[in-house]
């Protein structure tokens, strides 16, 4: 074999391979609809492109400091002031190429080979691959109750010599679950008492719906000191659909920020000096758009939701955020991986197994697409699951007949 052993341990990206498949069989003519999805379907702030726009009609487009632009960070000092009530310095912010590399680079700064790093399940596809990438060791939590919200006592019960770090996505990717105060407030304290590294991946706490607000880790802290474990992950990725520009940040303490600075410098450089401008022009720029995603979404949402609740045998956890609906399938199909591909061989519906997100009998649904790609995409899954579903079902011109069931 000639690529590492660390290679051979990576899996490929499965959402990312789920939108090659979808493309090609559209590109074909296919009636695909892709629930599979992981970005809004609207458009850049106007502010991003006319930022980004100005800027780059100079012609002037140079390296960027390694740890990001310090107009993008005074930019992201005022937006923790306002949405975390939190002052930091510019010495306690890198920015990334996207919330991805941000996760990265924060784990190679503080794993040594075989540190252990806690997150609960569902979790984001990419935990798994990224601790291991950093030379840790994923440690996985499923909440017992069999609900989508861990307890401290589940996540205490795992964390041993070797625990370096948690980390925590609210609300969530893949369930759309928000935790719970009590939860994040204790698991604060829990970390700072046994001196963990607690990571927050908030990007997705801008799309929270019916007024809900998503607990912020600052509040509950005792250590303030820029000695502080606590991490905060964002980007301009979701909550200003931008996720192309590949803007993400870490706000860390002093001396981390610097050595995942030191690292990026040496991985990619300072992130592309246009999209910089573009995550400078959202962030200082008209904040509409956020509200009105916020709002579309939160409809989507409960279209989906009660599509789903009117197909018997499916559980589903209402989401609270996100643009993600987990609902569990295992009345119909306890293997995931099977029935995401039965769904696209048979009505041609993306989704995403939720084995990839450590929770097999699930599959992750996207509600980001459009409201007729999410009544459609479940009227033809009910279509193809229900035994009580009418034999037939249209897909534009072609006429489907089940002869499965
Ligand atoms: N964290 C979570 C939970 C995500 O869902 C994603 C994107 N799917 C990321 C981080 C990475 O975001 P970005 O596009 O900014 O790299």
């Amino acid at each position: 074999m000639s690529v590492s052993q660390l290679a051979r341990s990576i899996k490929e990206s499965p959402t990312l391979k789920l939108n090659e498949t979808a493309a090609r069989l559209r590109d074909k003519g296919e009636p695909v609809i892709h629930l599979g999805g992981g970005e809004p379907k609207s458009k850049a702030p106007i502010d991003a492109v006319v930022n980004c726009s100005a800027q780059l009609n100079t012609g002037d487009v140079k390296y960027a400091p390694a740890d990001g632009l310090l107009v993008l960070k005074k930019a992201i000092i005022r937006y923790m002031e306002e949405h975390y009530h939190k002052v930091v310095m510019p010495e306690n912010i890198v920015v990334s190429s996207g919330a991805k590399q941000s996760i990265m680079v924060l784990l190679y700064a503080i794993l040594e080979p075989k540190d252990e790093v806690i997150f609960p399940a569902p979790y984001w596809v990419s935990y798994p691959e990224m601790v291991k990438l950093a030379g840790g060791v994923p440690v996985v939590v499923t909440p017992e109750d069999g609900t989508f919200q861990p307890t401290v006592a589940e996540m205490a019960e795992v964390v041993g010599p070797y625990t370096k770090a948690v980390i925590l996505n609210s609300p969530n990717n893949p369930c759309g679950v928000m935790y719970t105060r009590d939860f994040i407030s204790e698991m604060v304290e829990f970390c700072e008492k046994k001196n963990l590294y607690l990571i927050m991946d908030d990007l997705y706490n801008r799309l929270v719906f019916e007024g809900k607000i998503p607990p912020n880790a600052y509040d509950f802290a005792r250590d303030h000191t820029d000695h502080s474990r606590l991490a905060v992950v964002q980007g301009v990725s979701k909550m200003y659909a931008m996720t192309g520009f590949r803007i993400g940040w870490s706000v860390v303490n002093r001396e981390l920020a610097e050595a995942m600075t030191n690292i990026q410098s040496h991985q990619t450089s300072g992130p592309a000096t246009p999209s910089q401008w573009a995550a400078i022009g959202a962030l200082n720029g008209v904040q509409a758009g956020v509200e009105s995603l916020r709002l579309t979404l939160e409809n989507n949402r409960n279209v989906m939701v009660a599509r789903l609740r009117a197909f018997s045998g499916i559980q589903i956890t209402k989401p609270d955020g996100t643009f993600y609906c987990f609902p569990d399938f295992s009345a119909y199909q306890k293997d995931s991986q099977k029935l995401a591909e039965f769904l696209l061989e048979k009505v041609r519906v993306v989704t995403v197994p939720g084995k990839e997100f450590g929770m097999d009998g699930h599959l992750r649904l996207s509600f980001c697409g459009t409201i007729k790609d999410v009544t459609e995409g479940i009227e033809r899954i009910q279509w193809v699951l229900d035994p009580n579903a009418p034999n037939e079902l249209y897909l534009g011109e072609r006429k489907l007949v089940r002869d499965w069931m």
